[in-house]
């Protein structure tokens, strides 16, 4: 039976798809592999999960080169020697033809497993080609080992050799890491290329180039660029489930349970307003409005799972390996990956990124794990989760309480001290303030210290016992549902770094890397959340993950800048902010040096429908030592996010007080205000904050209290409630979300 490998390109396909064929005649081994044309990396298909790969169409003439991945030959080479048969060169790229299996004269030529090769001729005609050739290596200070065939017993057998599997019949013939580049000209178009780099940076004495640890933004980002730019890659991705049982597929946090349901709950609480406000705009209607949360949930699952998918096909179509298992490391550049059943499987790579994120915190109280939720789990909740009690005040906490209000939910907010650390603490108490004009509840200064099943439901009912940050005060409360949102822990311990002897920081359990989010192991880097003092947000994420692959195997030198990263709260009145904090500002500059300018707004939205005009608030911290410029932007309004990317490009630019004086705005935005009639328009008007001004301003009606108040502990039966189809809200006919 005569061995082959067939190269076929498919016509129906996209061009850059081509499908490589390997086998015996006779069809008793065949293995079918797609590929990035561009890229010119394979990846075996078969077994995969996902839409199938055409098989190839038997008659269509062999059309394309490429170079071809040793474990995609080995298990058909290692019963029958393979043979290419034909390839043809195409353009400067093509031609690329992996020594893999070639005969055994040119293996023993060949020996050595990495490095560069060069067969060519001590005599003439072609001497001085030979000599560009190592003259051109030799400037990027690489080692050729030289063969002149001329000039060794098996030279003519290994010649005919090397023509057979490269298709070139003349010398010199350059080999880089076991990878046929061509003849002299080609070397030098390779050289011009970048892929001359490429292929030296390469390493065959692993299964990968790099093997990503976490399918999430960082991961993915990294993985796919890497890939892009012709890397053998492999991502392994696996969600241990939460203790509710709760998993996902790949994407990681952001997609699954993190910003995108988030936001979309966070809208479906926005119509909940717009319909009470669009009665002033004159809509008229008479029946029951109530919302499902199944219906919610089902949309937003259906979407996630959309988005997790195209996450598959884009790692399938840039020939990435995606493998659902837990990856921890064994030893140096060694990797176990266990899957769901566990099975094990060990993989090698030359560099290793780990992008594992966080998971989030319990509270370490009897019956935390075992009747508690956390976001993990909310987002694709079976049931409406009735009254709720939040512990936490980060923002994960108060955008989950703010839309669970904004649905209708009776929602409580325990606090042990401050809301959103870190943030801007007079934005944070002004978005407090404005949760607390929605109708959710704040426990200021208190820990629940144990949680007991009172009934079991869907919800069931739980009590939360609670003691006093202060004092000896203890409280107790009754909830349908307990969500813990207490901060969240890096997944960075079962990962077996401490084999490796890769750093981590045993206060935070995160991972601290140099500017170029590289560990204390020189092959392994990390990207997103794991990372010590670093934000922590999607985006960072991934301008990290792909600046990191483009360093690594691209030639650049762009590292990710953490400075002036915007973000923001999508409670129900939204909070961006970009730059410094009043109190981090006052840190590094000192507060004599800080010019703060900000303003209360009244959307013109608002107006007409006869919202608050004493909620919306922008604040900017400028530097009085540097031209007055801007380096704190906050803004508490509708839309809040959509304004502040705006500011942030602006403050990358440098943005000054009198830059932004300057800019003639959009009318009516309530990113562009008015003093009065007579005075120009500007996008902010903003006032100079001096504690005389602080005072005369109209501030909230209603700041949060500081000391603790009883919780209520009541909650009707849930037999009284309406169907679980529905949420409380829909025992209030004709009246909308009204804020209690
Ligand atoms: C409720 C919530 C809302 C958020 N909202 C926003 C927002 O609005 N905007 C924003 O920018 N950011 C938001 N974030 C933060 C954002 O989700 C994260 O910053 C981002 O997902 C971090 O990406 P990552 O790649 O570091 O980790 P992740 O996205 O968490 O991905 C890590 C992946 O690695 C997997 N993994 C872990 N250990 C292993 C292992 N040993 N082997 C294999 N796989 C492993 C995990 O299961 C996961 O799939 C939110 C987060 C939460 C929790």
């Amino acid at each position: 039976m005569k061995p082959f490998l067939r190269l076929h390109r498919l016509q129906r396909l996209p061009w850059s798809v081509v499908c490589l064929a390997l086998g015996t005649q006779g069809n008793t081994e065949h293995h079918q592999v797609s590929l990035s044309f561009r890229d010119a990396a394979l990846t075996p298909t078969t077994g995969e999960q996902g839409p199938p790969t055409p098989r190839c169409p038997e008659s269509l003439s062999p059309h394309v080169c490429l170079r071809i991945f040793p474990s995609c030959l080995a298990r058909s080479a290692q019963r029958q020697p393979l043979r290419l048969l034909r390839t043809e060169a195409q353009g400067a790229a093509a031609g690329r033809v992996r020594a893999d299996a070639p005969s055994a004269a040119v293996s023993r030529a060949f020996a050595s497993s990495r490095g560069v090769d060069i067969a060519g001729l001590h005599a003439q005609p072609s001497t001085h080609l030979l000599e560009e050739v190592k003259e051109l290596f030799s400037s990027l200070g690489v080692d050729c080992n030289i063969l002149e065939l001329d000039q060794v017993d098996e030279g003519a057998s290994v010649q005919e050799a090397l023509s057979e599997i490269t298709s070139q019949r003349t010398v010199p013939s350059v080999f880089v890491n076991r990878v046929h580049v061509g003849g002299c000209d080609h070397t030098f178009q390779a050289h011009q290329s970048g892929l001359l780099q490429q292929l030296l940076q390469q390493d065959p004495a692993y299964d990968y180039d790099l093997i990503v640890i976490g399918g999430g933004s960082g991961g993915l980002s990294c993985a796919q660029e890497a890939a892009v730019l012709g890397r053998k890659v492999m991502v392994l991705d696996f969600v241990v489930p939460s203790p509710r049982g709760t998993a996902w597929g790949l994407g990681g946090t952001c997609v699954n349970v993190g910003c995108i349901p988030k936001k979309l709950m966070h809208q479906a609480a926005l119509l909940g307003q717009a319909l009470t406000d669009s009665r002033k705009f004159g809509w008229e209607y008479s029946q029951q409005v109530r919302h499902s949360w199944a219906t919610m949930t089902e949309a937003i699952q259906s979407h996630i799972g959309s988005l997790s998918w195209s996450h598959r096909l884009a790692l399938r179509e840039k020939a990435v390996t995606y493998v659902n298992s837990y990856g921890e490391f064994v030893e140096h550049h060694k990797v176990k990956a266990t899957n769901e059943k566990g099975q094990e499987a060990l993989y090698t790579a030359a560099k290793f990124v780990i992008a594992t994120g966080e998971r989030p915190r319990y509270l370490g109280i009897p019956g935390d794990r075992e009747y508690c939720v956390t976001s993990d789990d909310l987002f694709s909740l079976p049931y409406c989760p009735g009254e709720t009690l939040v512990v936490g005040a980060s923002y994960v906490a108060l955008e989950c309480a703010g839309f669970l209000a904004g649905l209708g939910l009776e929602v409580t907010v325990m606090v042990r001290s401050v809301l959103l650390r870190g943030f801007d603490q007079e934005m944070a108490e002004k978005v407090g303030a404005s949760m607390q004009q929605l109708g959710v509840h704040f426990l200021r200064k208190f820990v629940p210290v144990e949680v007991q099943q009172l009934e079991r439901g869907l919800p069931g009912r739980l009590k939360v016992v609670a003691k006093s940050t202060e004092g000896t005060e203890t409280i107790e409360g009754i909830y349908n549902t307990v969500l813990l949102a207490i901060g969240r822990d890096s997944c960075t311990k079962k990962l077996g770094l401490e084999k490796i002897g890769v750093n981590v920081s045993e206060k935070t359990g995160k991972i601290p890397v140099n500017d170029e989010e590289q560990t204390s192991v020189p092959y392994v880097y990390a990207v997103g959340d794991v990372l010590e003092g670093k934000p922590q947000l999607t985006p960072v994420a991934v301008q990290a993950g792909k600046l990191l692959a483009r360093r690594l195997f691209g030639g650049r030198s762009e590292k990710c800048d953490y400075v002036n990263v915007p973000t923001v709260v999508f409670t129900p009145l939204e909070y961006g902010c970009c730059g410094y904090s009043e109190e981090k500002a006052g840190e590094v500059y000192q507060a004599e040096n800080l010019n703060v300018y900000h303003t209360l707004f009244w959307p013109l939205e608002w107006t007409v429908a006869g919202r608050d005009n004493n909620t919306c608030y922008a604040k900017i911290i400028c530097n009085k030592l540097d031209n007055d410029r801007v380096i704190g932007f906050h803004v508490l309004g509708p839309n809040a996010g959509e304004i502040t990317q705006g500011f942030a490009a602006a403050m990358k630019c440098g943005l000054t007080k009198q830059l932004l004086d300057d800019t003639i705005g959009i009318h009516p935005t309530f990113s562009w205000l008015t003093e009065t009639s007579s005075e120009p328009l500007r996008p902010w008007v903003l006032t100079k904050m001096s504690s005389l001004l602080r005072e005369q301003l109209p501030l909230q009606k209603t700041l949060l209290p500081t000391r603790s108040i009883p919780v209520r502990g009541i909650i009707s039966d849930p037999q009284d409630e309406p169907p679980s189809s529905g949420c409380p809200l829909a025992g209030r006919p004709q009246d909308l979300v009204a804020p209690r």
